[in-house]
């Protein structure tokens, strides 16, 4: 399985930042070291010409050069620095490959990203860019150049906060799915419509979770035919989560896992993950949810190795 990931795992931040960057770099040692059949490859950066699928060209540039809006940086929550418009661009260029390599291999990771929070001229709650939006739309072009029926992407995202970003940018686009599980509660306050929202009550645990996606998906089946899936699995719905609000368990996240891998199985469709949102008490933790989640995505991508053709 091929695992795409930016060059600066670590963006330096501030002493004190609430933001765990550490995260990443603890999660691609842990890959390495622990889950099989794991191919890890650096991401190109997206161009300013794929992120102008999604982003505008002001936004874009002042990103670029960090002439950003003080207040999109405050709501965004990183400092600008040079690093930090590289690593968006990087991880971007991640769920790009990722979904390209899906295509060959049928299951395929960007070991960051899911930052569905960003909108097409501001980001917010620690997205610059949204790297599942312009991934969607770079992949349809790409397949309209050799395939007649658009391409249509489900957007499958279990992050414990609404995708909210996502949802605006394709709320008038029938070729792209959004569905959203996330904490009613939670951030972001003001919601926007997603294709399917399931707004979960605080303390929700993992049968009631269970139910609810199993719903959903069912739902989304009937209502869609997607070609290619794109799962955001957030570690924000554990138990042990400081900004969650839900009570997922370890086993819980990991039988989400497996369900959402299965329907696309089941359905032969590709599908690319990011890791979105995660904020454990103990960091651990949250690596310890996101190395399940790769462990799952593993065996699928070797079932997709193995299956006859
Ligand atoms: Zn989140």
């Amino acid at each position: 399985m091929q695992v795409f990931y930016a060059t600066q795992f670590v963006l330096p931040l501030p002493p004190g930042h609430r933001f765990p960057m550490e995260k990443y770099r603890l999660l691609r040692d842990r890959l390495a070291a622990e889950v099989h059949d794991v191919q890890l490859m650096q991401a190109e950066p997206a161009t300013d010409g794929e992120l102008a699928l999604v982003h505008t060209p002001g936004y874009i540039q002042a990103i670029s050069d960090g002439s950003v809006d003080p207040r999109i940086l405050r709501e965004i929550g990183f400092p600008w620095s040079p690093a930090m418009a590289d690593r968006a661009r990087r991880s971007v260029g991640a769920t790009i490959a990722a979904c390209r390599a899906a295509f060959r291999d049928g299951v395929a990771a960007n070991i960051a990203g899911g930052t569905h929070h960003a909108y097409p001229d501001k980001g917010g709650g620690f997205c610059v860019f949204n790297d599942a939006a312009v991934a969607s739309r770079l992949l349809q072009a790409e397949h309209a150049r050799h395939q007649r029926r658009p391409l249509r992407v489900a957007i499958v995202d279990l992050d414990v906060h609404q995708g909210n970003g996502t949802a605006r940018i394709f709320r008038d686009d029938p070729t792209v799915f959004t569905l959203s599980l996330h904490g009613q509660k939670n951030f972001p306050f003001r919601k926007e419509a997603s294709d399917l929202d399931v707004d979960l009550p605080d303390g929700t645990g993992d049968d009631a979770y269970l139910q609810a996606l199993e719903r959903a998906l069912d739902e989304l089946a009937h209502r869609f035919d997607p070609g290619l899936v794109i799962y955001l699995a957030g570690a924000d719905p554990h138990e042990g989560d400081r900004l969650g609000r839900l009570k997922l368990t370890w086993d819980g996240l990991e039988a989400r896992d497996r369900r959402v891998f299965d329907w696309a199985w089941q359905r032969g469709l590709p599908l690319a993950f990011a890791m979105a949102g995660g904020y454990g008490h103990r960091m651990e933790d949250t690596v310890q949810v996101q190395v399940n989640t790769f462990a799952v995505a593993a065996a699928y991508a070797r079932r997709w190795h193995n299956r006859p053709r």
